[in-house]
């Protein structure tokens, strides 16, 4: 009989190699097969035993390298062959990342596993913008929404439950919009009709605390034209409220600050 094998799910952090936590890198050392994503920072594969199987299953938006079907019945197989088993995705596991469908696969067919969790890349890039996604007197809470609908279109399974964009648009003030940018139209229209204002302060934020990161701001009523002005491509994060002018303040100061220092 094989020893029983063992998965961890685990959390690579938004996107800055540095913003993994110990226990993961722990785990991906240990590792005998590793199967990662398209988000995960290439310099993590570098903790990874040379010994060790890796598994690229290169996700794009709307287009799969492998099936979801696929990288769960691939977790069970080298589990069941008795391997220490590490699926590495972006941010954290359970928030978009499909974590949920992967953990109740494995539970289902008895096999051990943990997840470890990982930065999610709305904490990652708010921080990484300036952007406080609470702050007092500003922002109470904020919420974690997925810009996609449907079949085809994002990471999420089709057929959950549809986005209350009539209830986000009141009830939360900070929203960070996942897998938003193929639905900036939309989703500008959804949330301006159910009143919020078009004023209201919004910031784009494309590759999010890597080298590559560009943050830009404007307004809920003009943000379909800055995406398409600056050309803004995946990976990004829609960050709607009135906590994403805080960026501005901390700029402004800091203006003020270098020049009274120099
Ligand atoms: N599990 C991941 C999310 C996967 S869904 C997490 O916790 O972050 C993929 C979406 O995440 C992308 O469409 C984009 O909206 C967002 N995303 C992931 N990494 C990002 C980054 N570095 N900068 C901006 N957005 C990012």
């Amino acid at each position: 009989m094989t020893r029983p094998g063992f998965v961890s799910l685990v959390g690579a952090g938004p996107g800055d190699p540095e913003l993994i936590t110990v226990k993961a890198v722990k785990a991906i050392s240990a590792a005998e097969v590793i199967l990662y994503d398209r988000l995960v920072a290439e310099e993590l594969l570098s903790y990874a035993d040379p010994r060790a199987e890796l598994i690229y299953c290169g996700k794009t938006p709307g287009h799969h390298a492998m099936t979801q079907e696929m990288i769960q019945r691939r977790l069970v197989e080298c589990a069941l062959e008795g391997k220490r088993v590490v699926r590495l995705k972006g941010g954290d596991p359970f928030v978009f990342g499909r974590g949920g469908e992967e953990a109740l696969a494995l539970a289902a067919r008895g096999i051990a596993y943990e997840v470890i969790p990982g930065i999610t890349s709305a904490i990652g890039a708010a921080a990484a913008s300036g952007i406080p996604l609470t702050q007092r007197g500003v922002a109470a809470s904020f919420a974690c929404v997925t810009g996609s609908r449907g079949a085809g279109h994002g990471e999420e399974a089709a057929g959950g439950p549809p986005v209350r964009w009539d209830l986000l648009a009141h009830s939360v003030d900070t929203l960070v919009i996942y897998m938003g940018v193929g639905q900036l139209k939309e989703i500008r229209g959804e949330l301006l009709r159910h009143g919020k204002a078009g004023s209201t302060p919004v910031a784009l934020i494309e590759g999010g605390t890597t080298r590559r990161q560009r943050t830009f701001t404007g307004t809920l009523a003009e943000m379909h034209k800055l995406a398409a002005a600056v050309q803004l491509s995946n990976p990004a994060l829609i960050v709607v409220g009135e906590a994403v002018a805080v960026r501005e303040q901390l700029h402004q100061l800091e203006v003020q600050a270098a020049e009274m220092i120099g």
